[in-house]
């Protein structure tokens, strides 16, 4: 697709009304850190994909409510400016034989409406961009995920 510089900032918010009736129903509120001050490059189309794939996974994770976290940040990697996203839920949280195969095409634990191809194709498409996308989770406690992009110049 076609790919342009964006602020991330405007895509979250651009996320956040698809997902506000599911929010509202399970009773889930929201905690922006807006700090990112560059631009990403990347299909804005896609990227929006990318949050609301991890977003409505965070939704699912919290059935009696929570908070979800939306950050965003400036942040080097290997002397590469960029900018990490990330995406924080304090839901059921996931077992490390688990945290091992999300990122595999098909894998889901959900009984219905997982198809198991959410993070995977997110990855792929943050990979494509030059990024990285990696979760970290306690189970009982929550998950976040951290996505880093390159720098848009
Ligand atoms: P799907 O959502 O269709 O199951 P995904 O690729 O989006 O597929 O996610 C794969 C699996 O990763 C989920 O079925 C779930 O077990 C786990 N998972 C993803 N995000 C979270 C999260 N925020 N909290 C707990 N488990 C998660
Ligand atoms: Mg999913």
């Amino acid at each position: 697709g076609y790919v342009d510089r964006h602020v991330v900032a405007e895509v979250i918010s651009d996320c956040l009304p698809l997902v506000q009736h599911l929010l509202n129903k399970a009773e889930i509120t929201v905690e922006r850190d807006d700090r990112a001050s560059r631009c990403v490059l990347m299909n804005r189309t896609e990227l929006q994909q990318v949050l609301i794939n991890l977003i409505v996974n965070a939704i699912h994770a919290m059935p009696d409510g929570g908070r979800l976290g939306l950050v965003s940040r400036d942040e080097d990697r290997d002397d590469r400016p960029g900018i990490v996203i990330q995406v924080i839920d304090t839901g059921i949280g996931m077992a490390p034989e688990v945290m091992q195969r999300i990122f595999d095409p098909f894998f889901t634990t959900k009984r219905r409406e997982g198809t198991g191809l959410g993070l995977s194709i997110s990855q792929t498409l943050v990979t494509r961009q030059g990024g990285t996308l990696v979760a970290e989770s306690a189970p009982g406690k929550g998950t976040t995920f951290t996505i880093w992009l390159p720098e848009a110049n």
